[in-house]
Protein backbone atom coordinates (compact mmCIF):
# COMPACT_ATOMS: atom_id res chain seq x y z
CA UNK A 1 0.00 0.00 0.00
CA UNK A 2 1.31 3.25 -1.27
CA UNK A 3 1.69 6.37 1.36
CA UNK A 4 -1.07 8.42 -0.40
CA UNK A 5 -3.61 4.92 -0.46
CA UNK A 6 -2.76 4.62 3.08
CA UNK A 7 -3.94 8.29 4.12
CA UNK A 8 -7.18 7.51 1.82
CA UNK A 9 -7.78 4.29 3.72
CA UNK A 10 -7.61 6.79 7.23
CA UNK A 11 -9.88 9.22 5.59
CA UNK A 12 -12.57 6.51 4.86
CA UNK A 13 -12.36 5.05 8.11
CA UNK A 14 -13.23 8.43 9.58
CA UNK A 15 -15.68 9.31 7.16
CA UNK A 16 -17.16 6.32 8.12
CA UNK A 17 -17.20 6.87 11.66
CA UNK A 18 -18.58 9.52 11.13
CA UNK A 19 -21.59 8.85 8.67
CA UNK A 20 -22.30 5.82 11.17
CA UNK A 21 -22.39 8.49 14.16
CA UNK A 22 -24.76 10.75 12.24
CA UNK A 23 -27.18 8.26 11.05
CA UNK A 24 -26.47 8.49 7.42
CA UNK A 25 -27.32 5.09 6.14
CA UNK A 26 -27.61 6.43 3.01
CA UNK A 27 -24.66 8.20 2.07
CA UNK A 28 -22.69 5.44 3.90
CA UNK A 29 -23.86 3.08 1.50
CA UNK A 30 -22.70 5.09 -1.87
CA UNK A 31 -20.36 7.40 -0.91
CA UNK A 32 -17.06 5.57 -1.83
CA UNK A 33 -18.59 4.87 -5.41
CA UNK A 34 -19.68 8.35 -5.87
CA UNK A 35 -16.37 9.23 -5.16
CA UNK A 36 -14.38 7.43 -7.27
CA UNK A 37 -17.47 8.05 -9.78
CA UNK A 38 -16.63 11.75 -9.21
CA UNK A 39 -12.74 11.53 -9.39
CA UNK A 40 -13.00 9.41 -12.77
CA UNK A 41 -15.65 11.99 -14.49
CA UNK A 42 -14.00 15.09 -12.89
CA UNK A 43 -17.44 16.15 -11.16
CA UNK A 44 -16.68 18.94 -8.95
CA UNK A 45 -16.81 18.70 -4.88
CA UNK A 46 -20.30 20.22 -4.39
CA UNK A 47 -21.84 18.37 -7.17
CA UNK A 48 -20.54 15.19 -5.32
CA UNK A 49 -21.68 16.23 -1.50
CA UNK A 50 -25.24 16.68 -3.51
CA UNK A 51 -25.22 13.69 -4.75
CA UNK A 52 -24.17 11.48 -1.75
CA UNK A 53 -26.84 13.70 0.14
CA UNK A 54 -29.16 13.18 -2.48
CA UNK A 55 -28.54 8.94 -1.55
CA UNK A 56 -29.00 9.73 2.00
CA UNK A 57 -32.61 11.60 1.47
CA UNK A 58 -33.89 8.97 -0.77
CA UNK A 59 -32.83 6.50 1.84
CA UNK A 60 -35.05 8.29 4.63
CA UNK A 61 -37.83 8.67 2.63
CA UNK A 62 -37.88 5.17 1.94
CA UNK A 63 -37.54 3.86 5.67
CA UNK A 64 -39.92 7.00 6.09
CA UNK A 65 -42.25 5.49 3.79
CA UNK A 66 -42.15 1.78 5.16
CA UNK A 67 -42.15 2.52 8.76
CA UNK A 68 -45.25 4.15 8.09
CA UNK A 69 -46.68 1.46 6.48
CA UNK A 70 -46.09 -0.88 8.88
CA UNK A 71 -47.89 1.83 11.58
CA UNK A 72 -50.73 1.69 9.17
CA UNK A 73 -51.65 -1.81 10.75
CA UNK A 74 -53.23 -2.72 7.14
CA UNK A 75 -55.14 -5.99 7.39
CA UNK A 76 -53.74 -7.33 4.06
CA UNK A 77 -52.04 -5.60 1.30
CA UNK A 78 -53.95 -4.17 -0.87
CA UNK A 79 -53.20 -2.14 -4.10
CA UNK A 80 -55.21 0.12 -6.47
CA UNK A 81 -53.45 -1.38 -9.15
CA UNK A 82 -54.84 -4.85 -8.32
CA UNK A 83 -58.22 -3.20 -8.41
CA UNK A 84 -59.82 -4.42 -11.58
CA UNK A 85 -62.24 -1.28 -12.24
CA UNK A 86 -63.62 -3.09 -15.41
CA UNK A 87 -65.30 -5.43 -13.38
CA UNK A 88 -66.59 -2.51 -11.19
CA UNK A 89 -68.40 -0.12 -13.42
CA UNK A 90 -70.26 1.72 -10.70
CA UNK A 91 -66.76 2.53 -8.68
CA UNK A 92 -65.69 5.69 -10.43
CA UNK A 93 -61.67 4.94 -11.23
CA UNK A 94 -60.79 8.24 -12.24
CA UNK A 95 -62.28 10.04 -9.06
CA UNK A 96 -60.51 6.95 -6.87
CA UNK A 97 -57.09 7.65 -8.57
CA UNK A 98 -57.56 11.56 -7.94
CA UNK A 99 -58.76 10.69 -4.09
CA UNK A 100 -54.94 8.55 -3.97
CA UNK A 101 -53.29 11.74 -4.60
CA UNK A 102 -53.89 13.06 -1.26
CA UNK A 103 -55.53 16.44 -1.77
CA UNK A 104 -58.51 15.49 0.87
CA UNK A 105 -55.73 14.32 3.08
CA UNK A 106 -53.97 18.00 3.00
CA UNK A 107 -57.60 19.68 3.36
CA UNK A 108 -58.98 17.30 6.00
CA UNK A 109 -62.02 16.14 4.24
CA UNK A 110 -63.39 12.54 4.73
CA UNK A 111 -64.28 9.90 2.38
CA UNK A 112 -67.43 7.43 2.47
CA UNK A 113 -67.38 4.40 0.71
CA UNK A 114 -70.97 2.80 0.46
CA UNK A 115 -72.42 -0.01 -0.77
CA UNK A 116 -73.04 -3.33 -0.43
CA UNK A 117 -70.68 -6.21 0.71
CA UNK A 118 -68.18 -7.73 -1.41
CA UNK A 119 -68.31 -4.85 -4.26
CA UNK A 120 -64.34 -4.00 -3.13
CA UNK A 121 -65.04 -1.40 -0.46
CA UNK A 122 -62.06 -2.28 2.13
CA UNK A 123 -59.68 -3.02 -1.16
CA UNK A 124 -60.43 0.65 -2.60
CA UNK A 125 -59.94 2.00 1.40
CA UNK A 126 -56.81 0.39 1.57
CA UNK A 127 -55.58 1.15 -1.76
CA UNK A 128 -56.35 4.75 -1.23
CA UNK A 129 -54.92 4.70 2.41
CA UNK A 130 -51.45 2.94 1.14
CA UNK A 131 -51.59 5.37 -1.60
CA UNK A 132 -51.76 8.74 0.39
CA UNK A 133 -48.87 7.41 2.82
CA UNK A 134 -46.52 7.31 -0.29
CA UNK A 135 -47.42 10.99 -0.64
CA UNK A 136 -45.67 11.12 2.88
CA UNK A 137 -49.06 11.03 5.11
CA UNK A 138 -49.72 9.36 8.36
CA UNK A 139 -52.80 6.84 7.87
CA UNK A 140 -54.01 4.14 9.92
CA UNK A 141 -56.51 1.32 9.52
CA UNK A 142 -59.11 -0.16 12.25
CA UNK A 143 -62.58 -1.42 12.11
CA UNK A 144 -65.24 -0.43 13.71
CA UNK A 145 -65.81 -2.82 16.38
CA UNK A 146 -61.85 -2.71 16.97
CA UNK A 147 -62.01 1.23 17.23
CA UNK A 148 -64.73 0.58 20.03
CA UNK A 149 -63.34 -1.58 21.84
CA UNK A 150 -60.26 0.27 22.11
CA UNK A 151 -61.80 3.82 23.23
CA UNK A 152 -64.46 1.66 25.74
CA UNK A 153 -60.95 0.18 26.94
CA UNK A 154 -59.26 3.15 27.14
CA UNK A 155 -62.52 4.45 28.84
CA UNK A 156 -62.54 2.02 31.52
CA UNK A 157 -58.67 2.95 32.28
CA UNK A 158 -59.36 6.14 32.58
CA UNK A 159 -57.32 7.03 29.27
CA UNK A 160 -59.86 8.48 26.80
CA UNK A 161 -57.65 11.46 26.46
CA UNK A 162 -54.16 9.58 26.03
CA UNK A 163 -56.33 7.17 23.27
CA UNK A 164 -57.79 10.21 21.21
CA UNK A 165 -54.47 12.10 20.94
CA UNK A 166 -52.67 9.06 19.55
CA UNK A 167 -55.07 8.65 17.19
CA UNK A 168 -54.86 12.13 16.10
CA UNK A 169 -51.36 11.39 15.15
CA UNK A 170 -52.49 10.04 11.63
CA UNK A 171 -53.70 12.32 8.95
CA UNK A 172 -56.10 9.53 7.82
CA UNK A 173 -57.86 7.43 9.54
CA UNK A 174 -59.29 4.58 7.94
CA UNK A 175 -62.50 2.84 9.84
CA UNK A 176 -63.62 -0.27 8.15
CA UNK A 177 -67.30 -1.83 8.32
CA UNK A 178 -69.84 0.60 9.76
CA UNK A 179 -73.13 -1.02 10.10
CA UNK A 180 -72.30 -4.53 10.44
CA UNK A 181 -72.76 -4.81 13.71
CA UNK A 182 -75.00 -2.40 16.13
CA UNK A 183 -73.24 -0.42 18.45
CA UNK A 184 -73.67 -0.62 22.35
CA UNK A 185 -75.27 2.55 23.78
CA UNK A 186 -71.74 3.42 25.53
CA UNK A 187 -70.02 2.33 21.92
CA UNK A 188 -71.61 4.66 20.03
CA UNK A 189 -71.48 7.63 22.27
CA UNK A 190 -68.00 6.76 22.35
CA UNK A 191 -67.47 6.49 18.37
CA UNK A 192 -69.10 9.92 18.49
CA UNK A 193 -66.64 11.30 20.28
CA UNK A 194 -63.97 10.05 18.69
CA UNK A 195 -65.49 11.34 15.09
CA UNK A 196 -66.42 14.65 16.73
CA UNK A 197 -62.50 15.02 17.78
CA UNK A 198 -61.39 14.31 14.39
CA UNK A 199 -63.82 16.15 12.74
CA UNK A 200 -61.86 18.68 10.61
CA UNK A 201 -59.06 17.78 12.01
CA UNK A 202 -58.45 14.80 10.33
CA UNK A 203 -59.30 12.82 7.71
CA UNK A 204 -61.55 9.87 7.77
CA UNK A 205 -62.17 6.84 5.28
CA UNK A 206 -64.88 5.35 6.15
CA UNK A 207 -66.86 1.89 4.55
CA UNK A 208 -70.10 0.91 5.08
CA UNK A 209 -73.25 -1.13 3.77
CA UNK A 210 -75.47 0.96 5.12
CA UNK A 211 -77.32 4.06 3.88
CA UNK A 212 -77.43 7.34 6.01
CA UNK A 213 -80.89 6.56 6.68
CA UNK A 214 -80.59 3.38 8.17
CA UNK A 215 -77.44 4.86 10.34
CA UNK A 216 -79.53 5.40 13.40
CA UNK A 217 -80.38 1.20 13.62
CA UNK A 218 -76.55 1.17 14.44
CA UNK A 219 -76.25 3.99 16.25
CA UNK A 220 -79.25 4.45 18.68
CA UNK A 221 -79.65 7.76 19.51
CA UNK A 222 -81.53 9.04 16.17
CA UNK A 223 -80.40 12.85 17.34
CA UNK A 224 -77.09 11.81 18.36
CA UNK A 225 -76.68 9.71 14.76
CA UNK A 226 -77.92 13.01 12.83
CA UNK A 227 -75.03 15.16 14.27
CA UNK A 228 -72.70 12.77 13.66
CA UNK A 229 -74.00 12.22 9.51
CA UNK A 230 -73.93 16.16 9.76
CA UNK A 231 -69.85 15.96 10.29
CA UNK A 232 -69.34 13.28 8.62
CA UNK A 233 -70.66 14.37 5.31
CA UNK A 234 -70.20 18.25 5.61
CA UNK A 235 -66.53 17.86 4.07
CA UNK A 236 -66.81 14.66 2.31
CA UNK A 237 -66.51 12.33 -0.80
CA UNK A 238 -69.83 10.25 -1.22
CA UNK A 239 -68.81 7.46 -3.16
CA UNK A 240 -71.82 4.79 -3.46
CA UNK A 241 -71.17 1.06 -5.19
CA UNK A 242 -73.21 -1.28 -6.65
CA UNK A 243 -73.64 -4.26 -8.01
CA UNK A 244 -72.66 -7.59 -7.83
CA UNK A 245 -70.18 -9.11 -4.59
CA UNK A 246 -67.02 -9.52 -7.02
CA UNK A 247 -66.20 -13.10 -5.17
CA UNK A 248 -69.59 -14.57 -5.38
CA UNK A 249 -69.32 -13.27 -9.72
CA UNK A 250 -66.12 -14.93 -9.86
CA UNK A 251 -67.60 -17.97 -7.98
CA UNK A 252 -70.14 -18.08 -9.97
CA UNK A 253 -67.79 -17.74 -13.78
CA UNK A 254 -65.96 -20.81 -12.27
CA UNK A 255 -68.93 -22.63 -11.89
CA UNK A 256 -70.19 -22.13 -15.18
CA UNK A 257 -66.41 -22.56 -16.63
CA UNK A 258 -66.77 -26.51 -14.70
CA UNK A 259 -64.64 -25.28 -12.46
CA UNK A 260 -66.31 -24.90 -9.18
CA UNK A 261 -63.04 -24.61 -6.79
CA UNK A 262 -61.39 -21.40 -6.39
CA UNK A 263 -57.35 -21.49 -7.51
CA UNK A 264 -55.03 -19.89 -5.01
CA UNK A 265 -54.24 -17.10 -7.13
CA UNK A 266 -57.77 -15.79 -7.12
CA UNK A 267 -58.19 -16.23 -2.83
CA UNK A 268 -57.29 -12.50 -1.05
P1 LIG B 1 -66.31 -4.99 0.63
O1 LIG B 1 -65.39 -4.32 1.59
O2 LIG B 1 -67.07 -4.02 -0.23
O3 LIG B 1 -67.20 -5.99 1.28
P2 LIG B 1 -63.85 -6.19 -0.28
O4 LIG B 1 -62.99 -5.01 -0.57
O5 LIG B 1 -63.58 -6.92 0.97
O6 LIG B 1 -65.38 -5.79 -0.39
O7 LIG B 1 -63.77 -7.17 -1.52
C1 LIG B 1 -63.97 -8.58 -1.38
C2 LIG B 1 -62.84 -9.32 -2.11
O8 LIG B 1 -62.98 -9.11 -3.52
C3 LIG B 1 -61.47 -8.80 -1.76
O9 LIG B 1 -60.56 -9.88 -1.79
C4 LIG B 1 -61.16 -7.80 -2.86
O10 LIG B 1 -59.76 -7.70 -3.08
C5 LIG B 1 -61.85 -8.45 -4.05
N1 LIG B 1 -62.36 -7.46 -5.00
C6 LIG B 1 -63.54 -6.82 -4.94
N2 LIG B 1 -63.73 -6.04 -6.03
C7 LIG B 1 -62.63 -6.20 -6.79
C8 LIG B 1 -62.21 -5.66 -8.05
N3 LIG B 1 -62.99 -4.83 -8.76
N4 LIG B 1 -60.99 -6.02 -8.53
C9 LIG B 1 -60.21 -6.88 -7.82
N5 LIG B 1 -60.56 -7.43 -6.63
C10 LIG B 1 -61.74 -7.10 -6.12
MG1 LIG C 1 -65.16 -4.68 3.57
Amino acid sequence: MTKVELEDAVHEMAVDAYLRDLKMPGALREYRELARQAAAGGTGHVVFLKEVLTCEMESRRRNQIAQRLRDARFPYPKNLEDFDFTAAPSVPKAKILDLARGDFVREHENLVLIGPSGLGKTHLGLGISRQVIQQGYRARFTTTLALMDELLSAQSHFELPKCLRLWSRFDLIMVDEIGYVPLSTDGARLLFQFFAEMYERRSLLLTTNLEFSRWPDVFGDPVMTSALLDRLTHRAHLIPLAGESYRFRQARDRVRQGDPHPSAASEA
